[in-house]
């Protein structure tokens, strides 16, 4: 397919604001496509040159992509970064100085561009920025106004569209399966193997049959298992050991999740949201390279920062500050992590994610050596609700932050969140008793003090994962110190739009809309019904009328912490979480 093609379909990407128009567009974008192209075109329509999970940054700064334009374009630097200040958009500015070329169509192919682009991101060593220059030079040199547009957003990382996993999903099952909601069968595929670029071609390749028999592969990160939430020990029992079976419990430790792939000595690991972050924790490499007696594995932990001088294992912002991507090698010394090991998901060669809880825990006991660094946790099978208390005051006493509780007989559903498992935290009394994530949808601009900062609310709201759209929950304008203030305000700055998002479905009306990246967590004290927001609302034709049932919202919610670290948008709490919340609220 050419370049300029491709970018047709970008175009018509980027102006609509109908989730529904957005499916349609891209099954009419993979029907066209090859299966050579097809691959290619899904990664580069997320902005990407390989699956989110894949440590292939392209990443080039504003400043030389502005040198980059300057010199396709016989600009100066200093003119598109002005020019680039004024528009807000480094692909604007691309596309108003590309004169010579506006109207031209030139042969490059996706895959050339792709291809070029692939080459930018393995560049490295001396002489980089000048050789990603010469690369990208080369392209836009041979591309229209509006194809230079959309490319120079990709090294930038800011692609602009925004388009979620499952609506990709959806337009490959409307365009080769016929059915958008078809999306099912090719959800177990996606949630084994988190790649959206293998899954559209091999369904081009080999159709369904070949999908149903991707498996998981080490090095593809598998899709977590979630906690649903009961009110106590009791309600577990009723709903997880309805005949006496049992329940498996373990303490919920408050770190990353961080699931371990060891390929013989390469080890890779990989957050929740599916990003490698095998750099991050040296220490756990080699403690994975000692300790764990198979050839190949993979095992979901949550690791976290232990302080050796007072054997305390301290609270999650202080393992946050392994985020940061500088001094690691000092850092594991300073605040060496643990890795508690309360899953395996695969070995030697075999999935087991098939495989019953209680045998993964046998297996698990078996392959982790003595050492310092791993730690099994295979958890203890309990019958009775007042054990299952003691356990969670017992964690709760050792400053953990609650139990977690698994059906005995459960497989390991990926990317699931079911009453296999299931969350008892600390505040289990009557008020709200967990916190939720939100994504920030766009803010209010604010008065007095406030203006200072350029925003007085935020406007949040949770993920619908059926409808894979973000929905309006609360407005929030405490728990901010004046710093957080300013950096959420400089950081949702960085991603206002014009319109609102295409996935983005709210009553109120931002004085700016935001596209939907920054999470933050937030507590509130209860959740409540209310007709101005959509998160949750019904709406029904009864009698020729529109009649639509409240929706959910927050009461007093306060800033917690930001989460965009360790959380994407779509792992935000989830409407049908947040119902379910509600309906437990006050409950014992
Ligand atoms: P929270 O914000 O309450 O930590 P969450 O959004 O991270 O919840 P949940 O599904 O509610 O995710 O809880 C599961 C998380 O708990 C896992 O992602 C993992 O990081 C952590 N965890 C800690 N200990 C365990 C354990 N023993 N078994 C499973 N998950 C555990």
């Amino acid at each position: 397919m050419l370049f300029s093609k491709f970018v047709t379909y970008l175009e018509r990407l980027e102006t609509t604001s109908s989730r529904l128009i957005l499916i349609d567009i891209l099954a009419e974008l993979f029907t066209i496509a090859s299966k050579e192209d097809i691959d290619k075109i899904i990664y580069l329509t997320q902005g990407r040159v390989a699956p989110f999970f894949a440590p292939l940054e392209i990443g080039m700064a504003d400043k030389t992509v502005a040198e980059t334009i300057a010199r396709s374009y016989a600009s100066k630097k200093e003119d598109v970064l002005a020019l680039y200040n004024k528009l807000g958009d480094m692909g604007k500015a691309a596309q108003d100085l590309n004169l010579e070329n506006r109207d031209k169509n030139k042969n490059l192919t996706v895959a050339d561009v792709f291809n070029i682009l692939i080459k930018i991101a393995n560049t490295n060593g001396e002489g980089t920025v000048e050789k990603r220059i010469m690369l990208l030079s080369g392209l836009l040199v041979e591309m229209n106004g509006v194809s230079a547009r959309h490319l120079v957003r990709i090294p930038l990382g800011n692609n602009r569209l925004g388009i979620g996993d499952p609506t990709i999903l959806d337009g490959l099952a409307l365009a080769i399966l016929g059915d958008r909601n078809r999306r099912k069968l090719l959800e177990k595929a996606y949630s084994e193997t988190s790649d959206l670029g293998l899954i559209g071609k091999t369904l081009k390749t080999d159709g369904l049959d070949g999908v149903r028999k991707l498996m998981v592969r080490v090095g593809c990160p598998i899709r977590s298992e979630l906690c649903e939430r009961l009110p106590g020990p009791e309600k577990v029992f009723e709903k997880m050991s309805p005949n006496g079976e049992g329940v498996h419990a373990t303490p919920k430790y408050d770190g990353f999740r961080v699931q371990i792939h060891k390929n013989d000595d390469d080890v890779r690991m990989f957050s929740r949201n599916l990003e490698d972050m095998t750099h991050m924790f040296p220490e756990i490499i080699d403690g994975t390279r000692k300790q764990i007696m198979a050839k190949t594995a993979i095992l979901d932990t949550e690791a976290l920062a232990y302080q050796p001088e007072s054997e305390e294992f301290l609270p999650f912002q202080e393992t946050t500050k392994r985020r940061r991507k500088h001094n690691i090698a000092q850092m594991a010394e300073q605040l060496p992590l643990k890795a508690f090991v309360f899953d395996i998901l695969y070995i030697n060669g075999k999935s087991l994610l098939d495989t019953p809880l209680t045998e993964r825990m046998t297996i698990l006991a078996d392959i982790v050596y003595d050492g310092d660094v791993l730690i099994p946790a295979p958890g203890k099978i309990l019958y009775d609700s007042s054990d299952l208390q003691k356990m969670l005051d017992d964690s709760i006493s050792k400053g953990l932050e609650g139990v977690v509780v698994k059906r005995t007989d459960s497989l390991y559903e990926a990317g699931g969140r079911n009453f296999n498992w299931v969350k008892l935290k600390r505040h289990s009394s009557g008020e709200l008793n967990d916190t939720i994530d939100c994504v920030v949808l766009g803010y209010i601009a604010g008065k007095g003090k406030r203006a200072a900062f350029g925003a007085g609310a935020l406007l949040v709201g949770v993920y619908d994962k059926e409808k894979d759209m973000f929905m309006s929950v609360s407005k929030i304008g405490t728990g901010l110190t004046d710093e957080e203030w300013k950096e959420i305000y400089e950081r949702a700055d960085k991603l206002r739009v014009d319109q609102k998002p295409a996935r983005v479905d709210s009553i109120i009306v931002p004085s700016v809309w935001v596209r939907p990246e920054i999470v933050i967590e937030i507590l509130a004290d209860e959740i409540t019904r209310s007709p101005n927001h959509t998160a949750g609302k019904k709406s029904a034709i009864i009698n020729g009328q529109i009649e639509s049932e409240s929706g959910y919202a927050l009461r007093f919610p306060r800033l917690v912490t930001f989460r965009s670290a360790d959380r994407r948008p779509e792992d935000a709490t989830t409407v049908n979480e947040l119902i379910t919340m509600y309906n437990q609220q006050g409950k014992k």
